[in-house]
């Protein structure tokens, strides 16, 4: 059975296909898995910072085909993957830096001869779950600190990227990761389940949908296994109203734009006063439409395909439903005819509580522009969805921009800027967004046993 499939999303075609799991090779990865914990842990924390700097190396040294790679398999623009593959190295090598540092133990509040100690030490063997959108850098996410730490990974990537999962691996591998420390599987969804379950695997991190995280935390809660989501977002583009108005709706508009509109934390819910209305609408009608669609190996493509074609639909079929419901297009929403996975980027407004786009995720190029009276207002709006990830406010008063941003309920509130990861800064939601953070000290405090020591 083949399953794992490289199709390309700007031909079409079929470039590879990978065999999935039998069913009895399941058993055998838990046990290779857990039988590596041992000698992994008992390596220095030196020596495993080691490795993960030579695989920030090899990111760093292979970008350029490593980048080709997922513009291959999931369409992202040539550019923005190269961009995309240094991030996953830097990750790599900022926890091979700060790495033994954060793992050093503390002393607490030292008392005549009494002694308290805090260890930070590894659990076990971890499945890691993760999406095709940013197919290095969410696992690195996930994979940097655990690996650091002394846990061992089940990596499971989505079945549409095998040919980065596998790259991926063999970079770990080379740079001094045992085999059985880091094993990519081609999984199905039931032996994800049957993994969790096993008493030998410790925790479960997953990045992708919903429906996904609520499926994959319910078999981990039953089995009284720990749990990361890093899941879904609509995150707020508030702009106030001593800003400068068609230089942050360009802002705004290149930013929905990136990863052809698939980020989790991609400004989807833009919210603008009243009186700017019409110029912002019109500034990211015409960036869209200007935006050069094609080839996401070209370097000079903007937009590429969706995902798949499944997706692109899928997108496609939420424009139209929202323009039923009574939505206004201003342009785009359209599948592009021919071959690939295409769409023209779509600008809505007049979206209301009662339609479908109000409260969905739009994993797409498509702007929803709302209107509102007052910073109150645009705070309100932003907070009325079920996701909590990312919010930006955007205004010259940065004062006021910071306590308006105070107010979004997210995990990330950013002034005047949005989206920005990097490696030592949390990333993670609240609400239907998940639970857990990635990245920084504290994606290191996940799936950590923090033990006390005490000697009198
Ligand atoms: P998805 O369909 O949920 O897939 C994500 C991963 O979960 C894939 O490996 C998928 O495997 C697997 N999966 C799906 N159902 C599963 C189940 N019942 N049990 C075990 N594994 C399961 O999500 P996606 O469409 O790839 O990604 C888009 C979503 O991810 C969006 O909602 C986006 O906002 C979110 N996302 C969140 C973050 C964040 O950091 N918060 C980052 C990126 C993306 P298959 O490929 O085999 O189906």
């Amino acid at each position: 059975m083949s399953t794992y499939v490289i199709a390309n999303p700007t031909t079409g075609k079929i470039e590879q296909e990978f065999d999935e799991l039998s069913d009895g090779a399941v058993a055998g990865v838990l046990g290779r898995s857990d039988g590596a914990y041992a000698s992994w842990r008992a390596t220095t924390a030196e020596e495993r910072a080691q490795s993960l700097i030579r695989a920030a190396d090899a990111y760093d040294a292979r970008q350029d085909e490593l980048g080709k790679l997922i513009s291959t398999e999931m369409g992202k623009p040539i550019k923005e993957a190269v961009g995309e593959v240094q991030l996953a190295g830097a990750i790599y090598r900022w926890y091979g830096e700060h790495g033994p540092e954060l793992l050093k133990t503390e002393v607490l509040d030292p008392q005549g001869s009494e002694e308290s100690l805090v260890q930070t030490e590894p659990i076990g063997s971890l499945v890691g779950v993760m999406p095709w959108n940013y197919p290095y850098y969410q696992v690195a996410r996930f994979v940097a600190p655990n690996l650091m730490v002394g846990n061992t990974i089940i990596l499971k990537h989505a079945r549409i990227c095998p040919g980065s999962a596998e790259a991926m691996s063999e970079i770990l591998h080379a740079a001094g990761v045992p085999e059985d420390a880091y094993i990519n599987v081609f999984a199905s969804n039931d032996q994800v389940a049957d993994m969790i379950a096993d008493p030998r695997v410790r925790g479960i991190s997953l990045t992708g949908s919903e429906r996904a995280g609520a499926s994959v935390a319910t078999t981990a809660a039953r089995n009284l296994k720990k749990s990361v989501l890093e899941l879904g977002g609509s995150d707020a583009f508030i702009v106030l109203d001593d800003g400068d108005i068609e230089h942050t709706a360009t802002i705004a508009a290149r930013a929905r734009l990136s990863n052809t509109g698939q980020a989790c934390n991609s400004p989807k819910r833009m919210i603008v006063p009243n009186g700017k209305f019409d110029e912002f609408v019109s500034t990211v009608t015409q960036a869209f439409e200007s935006a050069r669609l094609g080839d996401p190996t070209d370097p000079s493509t903007q937009v590429g395909p969706l995902s798949s074609i499944t997706a692109r639909d899928g997108v496609v079929q939420q424009v139209k439903r929202a323009v039923e419901q009574g939505a206004t297009l201003h342009t785009g929403g359209d599948a592009l005819e021919g071959e690939g996975a295409f769409m023209r980027p779509a600008v809505l407004t007049g979206v209301t509580k009662e339609m479908d786009a109000y409260a969905e995720e739009i994993f797409g190029p498509v702007a929803v522009v709302y209107g509102v009276d007052s910073a109150d207002e645009a705070v309100e709006l932003a907070n009325d969805v079920g996701f909590g990830l990312s919010g930006s406010v955007w205004g010259s008063d940065i004062d006021r921009a910071q306590q308006i941003a105070d107010q979004l309920e997210v995990g990330m509130a950013y002034v005047n800027e949005h989206g920005t990861t990097l490696p030592g800064l949390p990333f993670g939601g609240v609400k239907r967004s998940g639970f857990g953070r990635e990245l920084g000290r504290w994606g290191m405090g996940e799936f950590v046993n923090v033990r006390l020591r005490r000697t009198s």
